[in-house]
């Protein structure tokens, strides 16, 4: 493969900013720093504010209040053709009456480049895309993938430092989507390009990003990688969110480390995450129990479980979906609980042995988050 050139890298911030429609905010004192060549995705919701933080960094809309900077430079009074950011959307976009190519070069036409110029970077962005032998084609001859790759080359050709991408597999289907966001981080990568990303699936932002940044109701509710996310959110939203919950409400007894539920069975905590979150007894907190992370087996015969590192809830097995190479339980407790529990296919075998079953976890493999 020729190697493209490499763009120039862009820092891009955020501060403060503000912005309402009418009287409602819709998004209030975002702050985010986005590292050169750094993948970055705003992930939430319908709603909670992406668009309108992409809008603003794009230039298409004015904050209330707040800044944007690339590279230490004011861009927030800007019009969006001086900011140089590459911008790609979910319905592609393209002129109807422009062959791709012509689509490709439009960015760079209306930079007035020389011709040899255009030919040369536009062959390179259609390459980068593997598109090299359909520029002739109109935008009505190209599958949905193909349109989004056009896209995608025009939004680069003019080597952006930053590249804003606005749900831009929203339209495809589920491989397509899966194929290229492999394409789009192997071209990130190549290019050096900072990419600020909307989207709402959860699945996407984990697969792609070097850090996530979640939204909810306008504001930032946490930042950090995928991994810090899932194993350790801070809010009962983020840990719902991302990923498939268990989620028991209670307040806590601080003594005896218990999630105290009215009327149902106290749930042992991990005395370490209660230090941890410096809570007190009768605050209001919640349990995150990753599915993954239980395990059912057959009901003994004294019910739960003698190991205070464990926590063991009694209970009748309800389902037991197929799901590959998962086996997907769900176990209605005692209590009137509904609990998802995930289990390698191989390992699940035994359990169908019995309906009566318990549902187990490590307690210090449970999130602890309040409320
Ligand atoms: P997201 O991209 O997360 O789905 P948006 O940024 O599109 O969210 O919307 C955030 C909020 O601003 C929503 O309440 C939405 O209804 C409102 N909003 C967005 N665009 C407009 C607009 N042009 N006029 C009025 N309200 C808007």
């Amino acid at each position: 493969m020729i190697r493209p050139e490499r763009t120039e890298v862009g820092a891009l911030s955020v501060e403060g900013v503000t912005r309402l429609y009418g009287d409602e905010v819709a998004i209030e004192d975002i702050t985010l720093e986005v590292q050169p060549g750094e993948f970055l995705t705003l992930l939430g919701p319908s709603g909670a504010g992406k668009t309108t933080l992409l809008r603003v960094i794009a230039g298409f809309i004015h904050p209330h209040a707040g800044s944007v900077n690339l590279d230490g430079r004011d861009l927030t009074g800007m019009p969006p053709h001086k900011r140089n950011l590459g911008m790609v959307f979910q319905n592609y976009a393209l002129f109807p009456h422009m062959t791709a190519a012509e689509n490709v070069a439009f960015p760079l036409e209306a930079r007035r480049l020389p011709r040899h110029e255009i030919h040369r970077m536009v062959d390179e962005a259609l390459r980068l895309v593997r598109l090299e032998q359909l520029g002739d084609r109109y935008p009505r001859q190209l599958s949905g993938g193909q349109q989004q790759r056009i896209a995608l080359a025009r939004a680069l050709v003019f080597h952006p430092p930053v590249l804003l991408m606005d749900e831009p597999l929203g339209a495809l289907d589920k491989q397509l989507r899966e194929a290229l966001q492999l394409e789009i981080m192997q071209i990130s990568r190549d290019l050096g390009v900072t990419i600020i990303y909307v989207t709402h699936d959860q699945e996407e932002a984990l697969a792609m990003s070097d850090r996530i940044a979640v939204f909810n109701k306008g504001r930032i509710q946490q930042t950090g990688t995928g991994e810090e996310l899932y194993e350790q959110p801070s809010s009962l939203f983020v840990a719902s969110f991302i990923g498939e919950s268990n989620i028991f409400r209670g307040t806590l007894d601080v003594e005896e480390s218990l999630l105290v539920r009215s009327e149902r069975r106290p749930i042992r905590l991990d005395p370490k995450s209660v230090h941890r979150l410096g809570l007190a007894s009768g605050d209001a907190i919640a349990l995150v129990v990753r599915p993954e992370r239980t395990y059912v087996r057959p009901a003994s015969g004294q019910g739960g479980t003698g190991d205070r590192r464990e926590m063991a809830l009694r209970g009748t097995l309800e389902e037991a979906i197929y799901l590959g190479p998962v086996i997907k339980f769900v176990v209605r407790t005692e209590e009137g609980i509904r609990l998802f529990v995930r289990t390698p296919q191989a390992s699940a075998r035994a359990t169908f042995i019995s309906r009566q079953v318990e549902v187990h976890w490590q307690i210090d493999e449970a999130l602890l988050v309040p409320v």
